[in-house]
């Protein structure tokens, strides 16, 4: 395939916008794979077991497919993105390696939150930008109106916006066209020595390290050899492919092209995503890399059994080499041993990394609270940062020298119907929001317009539950996307500082369930918690006092009683019945009990912290 006949792009959306929907109308209509019952809604690209569950898009994936048009046989690479704004990572890098990227936004919806910040990624690489109406076929669709929203917020010229139905198929020949017309074939040359961009990879049980690579000049072949920019490392190629949507062998890979290289990398870490593969002795100037990114938001996980931390470390290298956004970094708990700190985008991240730990390493773990990292300034001018609760100093105590907490803040924004827009503002002040701004979206012709509100707010505020706040108290119409806006001061002399709070089973203090609280809340969250534990530590044979703790300062306590001595008096209590609810919900009825000093603790007290406020 010469690069003239070779397109690669992307599919940017909001979630649920139809991304999936029509990578797959366009696979089958390519006939990439067979054409399906229409109604199912198993998307082909949709791998993983938590992507089928939850219906989101959490890997990007690539596939290849070939479509002929008079007589000229076109390649087209397909990279299918995930749509939440945890993910934005995923989003930009897949970005990197196309040319065009088709912006697919709901008839019924309009534009939301995503469809904004991805729009302006895909701007900001200077990508052709193809505007695509989906979900036509809904009587609820409103596809003038969108498109007049679409002019009026992207500056998109309405005769460019094609209008089609992902999930009949209507129109999604038009997106095959427009494709071909309108993307331009990457730049690439087959004189050049070979250089690619490495932009994604996983582990290969067999092979090792497969990489995804875009080649930008040069061809590659098995028996190649090759070399690493980033760290100089040298290989034999011994298989190179494309994804058509599986791994299909192919004898090389051509400038342009989009395809998987496996070259007997045996350690996850040597799969630099950003990195700039080039030819043994022709060293190529390395292409710009991708961002490091931030971490929002950091939690401990361990295993429940101890002595399974080796092959839970090792689950998580594996895991981390298809999610490079994750770090991580051993910590070690007095009340739960060895396990690992890790840091994630956001709460949703976080718990579909937990979940793929569960489902496809079969890991059995306990995750603690989740907390942003704050910044600790000294009066010696030191500055800490701080990712665990349990190393928060205790602000009480003047001679640690505190001069300053800083917190992280995210620049937010909220699209919802105006009707919503006083709700909202007040969700955002009583989460510390400042400076709110809005403007209206739609101009003023229709009964119901949608504005965008913007405003500053602690991340720590956000991590939580805000999402499904604001999903409840606009009845599902907000949408939501936020970005990094860096730390901000909270005066020591104001009442908003943050202190940790820590649980005491026993008298034990239980360092995993640690929280960083306001002061001004210290009262509320320490009764809640010895409360919500008191309700899920099942009795044990003895008394089992539960406090919670600031500094040396007990603030609440609740006591477990003993078991009585009729056992089974005690089976048929409401700790009994609360214990078999919980095994129904839960998938597997694998009980994820730890045992901290002498009480049982099970695994809910860890994710009911998740759920705080
Ligand atoms: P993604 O999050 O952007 O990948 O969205 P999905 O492809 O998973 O689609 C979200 C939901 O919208 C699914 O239930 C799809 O069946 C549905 N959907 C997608 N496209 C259409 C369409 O053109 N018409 C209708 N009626 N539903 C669609
Ligand atoms: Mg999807």
């Amino acid at each position: 395939f010469p690069c003239q006949v070779i397109r690669n792009f992307s599919i940017i959306a909001h979630i649920d916008h139809g991304k999936s929907t029509l990578a797959d109308r366009l696979l089958e209509l390519t006939g990439t794979i067979p054409k399906k019952a229409l109604g199912s809604n198993q998307q082909v690209l949709d791998k993983l077991k938590v992507e089928r569950e939850r219906g989101i898009t959490v890997k990007a994936q690539t596939a290849s497919m070939t479509h002929t048009v008079s007589g000229r046989k076109y390649l087209l690479n397909l990279i299918d993105t995930p749509g939440h704004v945890d993910f934005s990572w995923e989003v930009s890098r897949s970005l990197a390696a196309c040319q065009g990227a088709l912006l697919l936004v709901d008839a019924t919806q309009g534009v939301q939150a995503q469809s904004i910040s991805v729009f302006h990624i895909a701007k900001e690489r200077r990508l052709k930008i193809i505007p695509v109406l989906n979900k036509i076929d809904m009587p609820a669709s409103q596809p003038e109106r969108i498109v007049a929203q679409l002019q009026s917020i992207f500056g998109i010229d309405p005769d460019e916006v094609l209008q089609i139905s992902a999930k009949t198929g209507q129109g999604v020949d038009a997106v095959l066209q427009a494709i071909i017309e309108r993307i331009p074939p990457p730049s690439a040359s087959v004189d050049e020595p070979f250089k690619a961009l490495l932009f994604d990879s996983h582990y290969d049980r067999y092979r090792g390290v497969i990489s995804l690579v875009s080649i930008h000049n040069g061809v590659i072949r098995k028996g190649d050899k090759i070399a690493s920019s980033h760290s100089r490392k040298k290989y034999e190629v011994q298989e190179v492919g494309i994804m058509h949507p599986e791994e299909l062998p192919t004898t090389s890979l051509q400038p342009g092209q989009v395809g998987y290289i496996a070259c007997n990398m045996k350690e996850s870490s040597e799969a630099h995503v950003g990195d700039t593969l080039h030819r043994v002795g022709i060293p190529v100037d390395p292409m710009p890399g991708f961002q490091p990114i931030k971490a929002m938001v950091y939690a401990g996980i361990f295993p429940v059994d101890t002595n399974d931390f080796v092959k839970l470390e090792e689950s998580i290298r594996r895991l981390t080499l298809t999610d490079r956004s994750v770090t991580c970094q051993r910590e070690s708990s007095s009340a739960l041993g060895q396990g690992c700190r890790l840091g994630f985008l956001g709460t949703l991240h976080m718990d579909v990394f937990r979940q793929r730990l569960e489902d496809e390493y079969d890991a059995s773990i306990i995750v603690t609270a989740p907390t942003v990292p704050y910044k600790v300034v000294y009066r010696n001018n030191n500055t800490v940062i701080v990712s665990n609760p349990t190393e928060f100093p205790d602000l009480s105590d003047a001679s640690t020298g505190v001069k300053e907490v800083h917190e992280p803040v995210v620049k937010a924004s909220i699209i919802v119907p105006e009707d919503y827009l006083g709700e909202m503002m007040e969700l955002c002040f009583s989460h510390r929001a400042e400076d709110v701004g809005h403007r209206f979206l739609d101009s003023g012709t229709t009964t119901s317009t949608r504005v965008i509100l913007t405003c500053t707010i602690p991340l720590s505020e956000i991590v939580t539950d805000f999402f499904d706040k604001l999903k409840g108290r606009s009845s599902g119409y907000a949408s939501f996307d936020y970005e990094d806006a860096g730390y901000k001061a909270s005066d020591l002399s104001k009442a908003r500082i943050k202190i940790c709070m820590v649980f005491l089973l026993n008298g034990k203090p239980v360092d995993a369930l640690a929280l960083i609280v306001h002061r001004s809340a210290q009262q509320d969250v320490g009764k809640m918690w010895v409360k919500k534990l008191h309700k899920v530590i099942p009795r044990q044979l003895f008394e089992v006092p539960i406090q919670a703790a600031i500094g040396k300062k007990i603030i609440a306590r609740e006591t477990l009683k003993a078991v009585r001595a009729d056992v089974t008096a005690g089976l048929y209590g409401g700790h009994y019945e609360r214990k078999m609810k919980h095994l129904e919900n839960q998938k597997e009825s694998k009980r994820r009990m730890k045992r901290i000093g002498s009480v049982d603790l099970p695994q809910e007290a860890f994710f009911d912290i998740l759920s705080t406020k």
